[in-house]
């Protein structure tokens, strides 16, 4: 049986080395790429991904020359997993251009240019998993990075459209809070806010998003394309009910007491 290679983008770090090394560990050949590739990741240290290759997904040029060093050694792509991802937390009022166009080039436009570049290498059966977020569905302040994740949704739909006839599948993984050098650069009380609002009362770890985004790699998910799966705890289930329902817990008095 041939060996699968995925192409995973922001492999050097949190979410993105933990797909990478779930599908090290399932006999995957896996191609890492990250803008950075020596930085020392104390929040995952057991998830560190090695052999990641120094790569800008916003940047066309290299796209085409990894699309073309493929072709040279007849390496079909099975998987690209679009990982990498920025962060800006300026609210409305403060966003620039500048932030809001750079958010958009890595979220959106790098997954855009890596579909582009690598589907003509991928056979009838392989996959797309691209990273959105919870913020892709709901109204986070962080308004760039809120803005691309749900660009990023729209990406993910029209491509499935596109590629189905080809037999590419093309899903979209929404985490919730995990804990990972992005979301360690957040103040305090963004993390306890968030883990407030999910029902399983705790972030997630990196590894739980790696375990769907292998899922949707494989065979078996063979009839799975244009979803949108959470993986957040329960958070983007409850459009924020779960505040009002806490609130009124004390008081609850179950039926016949
Ligand atoms: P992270 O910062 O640990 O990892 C992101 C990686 O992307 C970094 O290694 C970074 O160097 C890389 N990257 C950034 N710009 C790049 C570029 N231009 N080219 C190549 N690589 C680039 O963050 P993470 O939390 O692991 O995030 C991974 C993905 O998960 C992101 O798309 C993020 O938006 C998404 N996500 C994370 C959370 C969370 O709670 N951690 C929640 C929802 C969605």
């Amino acid at each position: 049986m041939t060996t699968p290679t995925v192409v995973v983008t922001g492999a050097g770090s949190g979410i993105g080395a933990a797909v990478a090394a779930k599908l090290r560990a399932t006999g995957a050949n896996v191609l890492g790429l990250d803008l950075v590739t020596t930085r020392s990741d104390e929040a995952t240290p057991d998830v560190r991904a090695p052999d990641v290759r120094a790569f800008d997904v916003r940047k066309e040029a290299a796209w085409a020359a990894l699309a073309d060093e493929l072709r040279d050694r007849q390496q079909p792509v099975h998987g690209v997993v679009n990982c990498a991802g920025t962060t800006w937390r300026a609210r409305l009022g403060d966003v620039t251009p500048d932030a809001f166009t750079h958010v958009q080039d890595v979220n959106v436009l790098g997954p855009l240019l890596g579909i582009q570049a690598l589907t003509p290498l991928m056979p009838a059966g392989a996959s797309i998993v691209n990273v959105g977020s919870l913020a892709a569905v709901q109204g986070h302040y962080p308004i760039a990075y809120t803005a691309s994740k749900w660009s990023l949704r729209g990406l993910t739909h029209a491509a499935c459209l596109e590629l189905g006839p080809r037999g590419i599948r093309v899903n979209i993984v929404h985490p919730g809070f995990v804990e990972t050098p992005m979301t360690a650069s957040a103040v305090t009380a963004f993390r306890a806010a968030a883990v407030a609002e999910t029902p399983l009362g705790r972030a997630g770890r990196p590894e739980e998003v790696a375990e769907v985004v292998a899922f949707l790699l494989s065979d078996a998910a063979s009839f799975v394309t244009g979803a949108e799966i959470p993986v957040d705890g329960g958070a983007g289930s409850h459009g924020g009910a779960k505040t009002v329902s806490d609130a009124l817990r004390p008081s609850y008095r179950p039926p016949g007491s």
